[in-house]
């Protein structure tokens, strides 16, 4: 960059988000958050009495979703506004009074789902009957709800998990202090001769730097350290996932997996034939190896080479404006009320386009129900920037659909299926990139960048997946998690995965110690399902059309109102077979036959 950041009130008004559609002031910010400080003992009047009447448990369940709206508007306001410059003292405190509130709502009406699911049968039964126009929204909330009952104890059980639950915790607190605290790299030599210290956000840098001998020694430093605490992290590891089987046998499910899948119904076949289909596919990760070896010229190809771009970023400038177009061109496919919609996204300032002073890193969608999706950018005119475009408006489109036709309660998006917008977005941006250029080493770039997407998010997050399986397995067994069997285990994986071709540092054994997300089991195989989906239908979306668009733009509209496989089998896409992951992974094939065409 070549020229120094403008503070936010300099930053031009044309790209900044009209961030007033929520409040015109900040006086009306105040002026509500303290209106709903006020209310909230009308919640913890209804503690206890939800079983008295229909009614009752009604105005309960009509007044929380009023609430917590609120909250969520005055929650994502304050947030969104800090975000704009995270050195603006005053909404600082804005954001931390927002949160304070958030923490305080849901404190008061944690008593809300235990009370309801106390509610015996019959009485239930009969209020839904009573009120049943009005309740019939709710359907689905209940079943969602008395799915739980049989996995709930007695009060008085309850309350003894409840108190454990922070014990429950400590492990993913004892990983992050050491990981995010404690832990200090060691110094390497960077490309230009500079010692410099290494840290985790440096690590990618360096893992992507054309120096090998760069990439070598981040590698062997970052892992040395980890390895120099094996017995703490495997100490540290084998305690989260005891604790994620204690809980699941105190609350009666038959595993670990299961209690993790049952909170959003999705059966145990999806992961285990996630991990099937990719198995059968990994003779396509070996030939992809092979691909990187022959493009990089290497003797040997290491762990530590596989980050590195192997063709670099082509020389183009794509400023804003032009993104906006192709993205625009690129998902006319979707048809004219998705275009529509875009249009709108693209122009009715939900955008926040350029970095300033302060402004958070990265990018996002959000936003409230209520109001409409906002988009945080930090545009930078490259191809990465305009996928970032076409990713989040994904996004913010998916929430604009559902927002239209939703009632609050079911204005979310589970995890399972949040990042299938966005990626379809990128799957089409990507067809549209390659039917428009013949230049060859754009072509190799686009195809690149889209192989390392199927080798990052389907085939790591797999691997990652079947690793977190085994070490469940093995804890339900009675057998002891050391850190010579993890290594074994995480070595043994890499072998599978990445085949003869590669060359398995000692040290990659080691890598299962700092995944963060094993602290949060059984979570990241809705990263490559969730891929595979939005591939598969990007597919359909090209291959089939109008069909194919309203089963689609029917999945965007329905929120959380039904369960996520549910949702996806209306959209055409079926992941309790492996289809979907098998049709993503056939697209993987034509683009590693294309790569190595050119
Ligand atoms: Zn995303």
């Amino acid at each position: 960059m070549n020229h120094v950041l403008p503070e936010r009130k300099d930053a031009s008004p044309a790209y900044k988000w009209h961030i007033e559609d929520y409040y015109a002031s900040d006086s009306n910010w105040e002026e509500t958050f303290a209106a709903l400080q006020k209310k909230l003992p009308e919640m913890t009047a209804f503690s206890g009495h939800l079983a008295d009447s229909a009614g009752t448990l009604l105005d309960c369940l009509k007044k929380n979703s009023e609430f917590a709206l609120t909250l969520d508007q005055l929650y994502t306001y304050a947030s969104m506004r800090l975000h704009e410059d995270s050195a603006n003292a005053f909404y600082q405190g804005m954001a931390a009074r927002g949160e304070m509130l958030l923490i305080q709502y849901s404190a008061t009406v944690s008593f809300l789902s235990p009370e309801i699911i106390s509610i015996p049968e019959e009485k239930l039964a009969s209020f839904r009957k009573e009120l049943s126009k009005e309740f019939k929204i709710y359907d689905h909330y209940f079943h969602s709800l008395l799915r739980q009952k049989e996995h709930t104890l007695s009060p008085a059980e309850e309350q003894l998990l409840a108190k454990t639950s922070e014990l429950g915790g400590a492990p993913q607190n004892i990983f992050t202090m050491l990981n995010d605290a404690d832990i200090r790299f060691p110094m390497i030599t960077d490309a230009d001769g500079v010692e410099t210290e290494l840290t985790k956000g440096r690590y990618v840098t360096f893992l992507e730097s054309p120096d090998r001998r760069v990439r070598e020694e981040a590698f062997k430093a970052l892992y040395s350290v980890y390895l120099d605490q094996k017995n703490t992290l495997a100490a540290t590891y084998s305690a989260s996932v005891k604790s994620d089987v204690f809980f699941a046998k105190a609350r009666k499910y038959d595993s670990a997996m299961e209690m993790a899948l049952s909170d959003d119904n999705i059966p145990l076949s999806v992961y285990d034939t996630l991990i099937e289909t990719v198995h059968e596919n990994l003779p396509l990760l070996h030939r992809y190896v092979d691909i990187r070896k022959k493009e990089l010229g290497v003797e040997e190809l290491h762990i530590y080479d596989l980050y590195v771009p192997l063709v670099s970023e082509a020389d183009v400038k794509i400023s804003y404006d032009e993104a906006k177009n192709t993205v625009t061109k690129a998902l006319h496919v979707l048809g004219e009320d998705y275009i529509k919609a875009l249009g709108t996204g693209l122009n009715s300032g939900w955008i926040d386009v350029y970095e300033n002073k302060g402004k958070r890193g990265g990018a996002y969608s959000w936003g409230s129900y209520g109001v409409h999706p906002y988009v945080l950018l930090n545009h930078n005119d490259t191809i990465n920037s305009m996928f970032t475009l076409a990713h989040e408006m994904g996004h913010a489109l998916h929430s604009h659909f559902t927002w239209e036709k939703q009632p609050y309660l079911y204005s979310g998006h589970k995890i399972f299926v949040a990042e299938v917008a966005s990626t379809c977005n990128e799957a089409l941006l990507m067809e549209h990139l390659l039917n428009a250029t013949e230049d060859k080493k754009m072509r190799k770039y686009l195809i690149n960048y889209f192989l390392e997407q199927f080798r990052g998010t389907l085939f790591r997050q797999t691997m990652f997946a079947e690793f977190e399986k085994i070490t469940h397995a093995m804890v339900e067994q009675g057998e002891p998690l050391t850190w010579e069997c993890m290594n074994s285990i995480y070595l043994d994986l890499n072998k599978k995965y990445y085949g003869e071709s590669i060359v398995l540092d000692e040290e990659i054994e080691i890598e299962w110690a700092r995944i963060p997300h094993f602290y949060n089991a059984f979570y990241v195989y809705q990263y490559a399902t969730g891929y595979s989906a939005a591939i598969a239908l990007s597919r359909k979306i090209l291959d089939e059309g109008k069909p194919a668009i309203d089963a689609y733009l029917d999945f965007l509209s329905k929120g959380d109102s039904e369960y996520s496989i549910d949702l996806l089998k209306g959209a055409g896409v079926d992941l309790s077979s492996a289809e979907p992951v098998q049709k993503a992974l056939s697209l993987f094939r034509e683009l590693l036959d294309e790569f190595e065409a050119l």
